[in-house]
């Protein structure tokens, strides 16, 4: 790969380079890129919706495992997916940047190549941000900007005793991909001769180096009309999300660990590679970037043969949060969330 310097394009080269490779698709984007300001139009129908998130390196990715395209299209992905998370429709980002000069320009044409591969799979405008040096590492903060009608919206607070929890997808699976390629990071640096073992683990490494935020759960609950009454995205691992909704809901929490949708690959990974619990790594690993929402009883109907939704469990007056063990034992639901310090 040839290799050309940073700073032989500069801040303002490495901008006009970024700008011309943009698109907007979204026609409220008015002004993107080469202004001091993005301009945006509103409608009165719409509250605009606003998430930033911060991704540093060795604290939230190891570039040593994880290709720049790959973190570019994470970085929006998780973005994009606290948006889904309030029930709304992500439509700009801007993105700021701290780089070092360890990295060329192709390396950041590589991390712009997975973010314009996001904003095209999620119908997402790059309008703007910032760029500057870094001493060390590479810091990546994406901030999005979204829409929904005001009684669409899901908030974290709206549970009601009765309500029945639902989650998308699959979970764990993030969390035994990183296992995994630390494993090998590991065995790596012990014999740089040793060819990576990701053989039979493609589900679980892609799950934790290109996640996908559920923007289509997003508009299939809308065209099934079911309004979740409280919503929030996987990041800190299901206990610790299942916690927030019923905290702050004001509600108990009764779960199913043989309801906990677990893929077949993470679930034998789980066991036979790490020896872990594989309920443990759905209910603590965090990462997974699936919807975890309560739905009315009433609206059961609508989703209940829905492939991609979970019903685990529901929500209780008390406000004790459990989980039912497959033996039938209640073990209370504690959890810290990822704790980097
Ligand atoms: P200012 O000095 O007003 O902060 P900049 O020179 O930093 O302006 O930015 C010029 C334009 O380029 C602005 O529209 C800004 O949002 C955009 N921009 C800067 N850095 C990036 C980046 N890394 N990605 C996308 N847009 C960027
Ligand atoms: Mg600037």
């Amino acid at each position: 790969m040839p290799r050309t310097e940073l700073s032989q394009l500069g801040e303002f080269g490495l901008i006009e380079r970024i700008k011309s490779k943009t698109t907007h698709r979204n026609p409220n984007t008015l002004k993107g890129i080469g202004d001091d300001a993005a301009v945006i139009t509103t409608s009165g129908d719409f509250y605009q919706l606003v998430s930033t998130d911060m991704l540093v390196e060795n604290i939230h990715f190891d570039l040593s495992f994880h290709p720049l395209q790959h973190l570019g299209y994470k970085s929006v992905a998780v973005n994009v997916s606290d948006i889904a998370a309030m029930n709304g429709i992500a439509e700009q980002i801007t993105v700021s940047l701290a780089i070092s000069n360890r990295f060329s320009v192709e390396a950041i044409d590589a991390l712009y190549q997975g973010i314009f591969a996001a904003c095209e799979d999620y119908s997402v405008d790059l309008v703007g941000g910032d760029t500057t040096s870094s001493t060390s590492g590479l810091i990546i903060s994406i901030t999005v900007i979204g829409r929904a009608k005001p009684a669409q919206i899901a908030y974290r607070n709206g549970a009601k005793k009765g309500d029945i929890l639902c989650v998308t997808g699959d979970l764990g699976a993030a969390y035994i991909g990183l296992q995994i390629l630390q494993r090998e990071k590991v065995e790596f640096l012990a014999n740089p001769n040793m060819q990576p073992q990701l053989e039979g683990k493609a589900y679980t490494v892609g799950r934790q180096l290109k996640p996908k935020a559920r923007t289509d759960i997003v508009h299939e609950l809308a065209e099934l009309q079911v309004k979740p009454t409280s919503m929030i995205d996987i990041s800190d691992g299901l206990a610790s999300e299942v916690i927030h909704l019923a905290t702050q809901s004001q509600v108990g929490a009764t779960l199913f660990e043989d309801k906990l949708p677990i893929d077949k690959e993470t679930y034998d990974i789980a066991i036979n590679d790490f020896k872990l619990i594989p309920s443990v790594c759905a209910m603590n690993g965090g990462e997974d970037y699936e919807l975890l929402f309560t739905i009315d009883q009433k609206d059961y109907e609508k989703i209940k043969t829905h492939d991609e939704i979970s019903f685990i469990g529901y929500m209780t007056e008390d406000k004790e949060i459990n989980l039912v063990s497959s033996g039938g034992q209640k073990v209370p639901i504690t959890a810290q969330g990822w704790n980097h310090f």
